[in-house]
């Protein structure tokens, strides 16, 4: 890989036409697989481009009265960089701490904001990627090229949420937002709030608007499961106060999220019947005291086959006793001019309905992909331990875990591009493409995620659009990080990769 510029540099708004690396996408995964590169590869040039104006991806997409994580940032947060805040944080608090990041490491001056991909092609005789860019900014058409690709776009589109469509909507007389979509002129203050939802958004919504809304209801066709956690973790606490040097502490209570997240994983695999009466047990006490528990927030589903919603001081629950909020579960018949109609018959008026209905998938920030100009059917392709895909040579990817936090796998998977360009460098290889093997001639192609194992609408929604994975290494995704954070740092660079 070379660091030498493109002889036709023709627009004065970039500083490079070519840079040894492209990181797409300035959200936490972006700015960690930058920060990763700049310490293990200097040599290597490198440049972030992302169609946002800002830096955050996630966190700054997401607007919404409350915003906050769900996990404990100590995991959220960067195995590099102590978190000092409390374990669960704002949205505000994240970018803070992305700032710190950005400028602590000097990456300001290498991202490119308002920057769109919209396509890029690798030519297999040029050895390197040609990426089409979008300034959103200006409107110019860029072209950038890159020696390899590293895809950080996270995994839904930020341009539009997933809202469907309900009989009625065009004749309610109030405003429907989307929590994707928050706009700035909303005031809640003594309106009635319908949410529709039982997510982590909702939930976090729910308690945030019931500070000053007249009344808020939380309208969900099905019940999550939820679990009250401390805004400030007792051990970090301690930690803290015996003055323990904030590196220690990071290090301390990552391990004790990790090991408590695995116990809780554990469970959910071995015992799941314990897990969900611990779950509804350890609720109870914190909800009114004639609450159908049963109807509102008993799943079907077993514990963590989708995301554990956390509620930081259970601050939901605390809502729901005071009555500033309530939960109705049941299905939406029709939107009228002044609420929703239910199946059950009931009414709900509403000045303002919130449609916390989540997401769309994106696959690669709808990137259009060529191969020596041949489109990429992602359909047919398969997973290399959910970082690379076969025929798509110099493309690595990030997808963080779904139930413990994203960035713990955010950091492996840099670190393993960083050890894969090592390798490279050592062999003096320019191309490194995932192939099946002889012996994988007849595996059988699985769906992206196996839906006994995680079904969030989102996933099943886009199952059919996604890239597929196989029945053994290396063609595995989701795995869990206690399996990971021992295999990926020792996978075998020569299985399953072939070089050029
Ligand atoms: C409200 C909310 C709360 C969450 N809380 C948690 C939590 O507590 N813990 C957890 O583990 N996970 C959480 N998640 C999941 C969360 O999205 C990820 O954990 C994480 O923030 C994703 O980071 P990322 O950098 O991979 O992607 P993103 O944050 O999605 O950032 C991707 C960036 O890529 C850019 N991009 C995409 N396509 C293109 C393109 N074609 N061209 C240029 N730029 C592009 C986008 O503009 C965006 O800025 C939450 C998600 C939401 C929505």
């Amino acid at each position: 890989m070379t660091t030498t510029e493109s002889p036709e540099r023709r627009t004065p708004t970039t500083d490079r036409q070519h840079v040894d690396v492209l990181v797409v996408g300035a959200g936490i995964a972006g700015i960690g697989a930058a920060y990763h590169l700049q310490q293990r590869h200097p040599g290597r040039s490198f440049a972030i481009v992302d169609a946002l104006d800002t830096r955050g991806g996630t966190w700054r997409t997401h607007r919404y009265p409350g915003v906050r994580s769900d996990s404990d940032l100590f995991t959220f947060g960067y195995g590099f960089k102590p978190w000092r805040g409390p374990s669960i944080a704002t949205g505000d608090e994240i970018l803070a701490y992305l700032d710190e990041v950005i400028d602590e490491n000097g990456l300001a001056e290498h991202i490119r904001y308002r920057h769109r991909v919209t396509a890029a092609s690798w030519s297999s005789a040029d050895r390197r990627w040609t990426v089409e860019v979008n300034r959103e900014d200006t409107g110019e058409q860029l072209r950038l090229t890159t020696d390899f690709l590293w895809m950080c776009q996270g995994y839904y589109d930020h341009d539009r949420p997933y809202r469907p469509e309900w009989a009625g909507m065009d004749e309610f007389q109030g405003r429907i937002v989307h929590p994707q979509q928050w706009p700035e002129d909303l005031d809640h203050t003594g309106k009635r709030v319908v949410v529709i939802g039982s997510g982590a958004t909702a939930a976090t919504l729910v308690p945030a608007i019931a500070e000053t809304a007249k009344h808020v209801t939380m309208l969900q066709r099905s019940p999550t499961f939820f679990i009250a956690r401390p805004k400030v973790a007792e051990l970090a606490a301690t930690l803290r106060a015996l003055d323990i040097p904030d590196e220690w502490t990071h290090e301390i209570m990552r391990r004790a999220s990790v090991v408590q997240g695995e116990e809780v994983m554990r469970m959910a695999k071995e015992t799941p019947d314990v897990l969900r009466e611990f779950l509804i047990d350890s609720m109870r006490p914190l909800l009114p005291e004639d609450f159908d528990i049963d109807k509102h927030f008993n799943p079907t589903y077993r514990p963590w086959q989708q995301r554990l919603a956390a509620l930081p001081e259970g601050d939901l629950f605390t809502a729901l006793r005071e009555g500033t909020a309530s939960v109705v579960t049941d299905t939406i018949e029709t939107f009228t001019p002044t609420g929703i109609r239910l199946s059950s018959g009931d009414e709900l008026e509403a000045d303002i309905i919130v449609t916390a209905t989540g997401f769309d998938l994106s696959l690669f920030g709808n990137v259009a992909f060529t191969v020596d100009d041949e489109p990429v059917d992602f359909t047919q392709q398969v997973t290399y331990r959910g970082l690379m895909i076969t025929g798509v040579p110099n493309m690595a990817y990030v997808f963080g875990y779904f139930r413990a936090s994203w960035t713990l796998r955010a950091d492996l998977v840099s670190e393993f591009v960083c050890r894969l360009l090592d390798r490279m460098d050592e062999r003096g290889h320019e191309v490194v493409v995932p192939q099946l093997r002889p012996e994988d001639a007849d595996m059988p192609l699985l769906p992206w995620s196996d839906p006994e194992n995680f079904n969030p609408g989102y996933v099943m929604r886009s199952q059919h659009r996604m890239y597929k994975r196989g029945d053994r290494e290396p063609w595995t995704h989701h795995k869990e990080y206690i399996e990971e954070r021992a295999l990926l740092p020792a996978a075998d660079l020569d299985d399953g990769l072939v070089y050029r």
